[in-house]
């Protein structure tokens, strides 16, 4: 596993250490406030890439449908909510 957790945003990179499921919590909830500030952000958690995009008030969740304004997704899969995305990580 990736013991550092990578967030990409358009001035640059913010590493932050990721050792284990809740830091790596902490990782995507950074990286959704970088995407709340930046628009959109790339951010690679435990040897996931994620893009992490605010889509304002029309966005839901691929997998649970509930309603969330930044989305979490990875190459092969639709926009994730927060949890769902968790989840993703915590299976890989
Ligand atoms: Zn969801």
């Amino acid at each position: 596993m990736d013991r550092v957790a990578r967030i990409r945003f358009d001035d640059g990179v913010f590493l932050m250490p990721a050792y284990g499921a809740d830091a790596a919590d902490m990782a995507l909830a950074e990286a959704e406030s970088y995407a709340r500030r930046y628009g959109h952000v790339t951010a690679e958690v435990s040897g996931r890439r994620l893009f992490v995009r605010q889509v304002g008030t029309g966005g839901a969740c691929a997998r649970c449908a509930e309603a969330t304004r930044v989305l979490f997704a990875t190459g092969h899969s639709g926009g994730l909510c927060g949890p769902c995305a968790r989840e993703l990580i915590h299976l890989g």
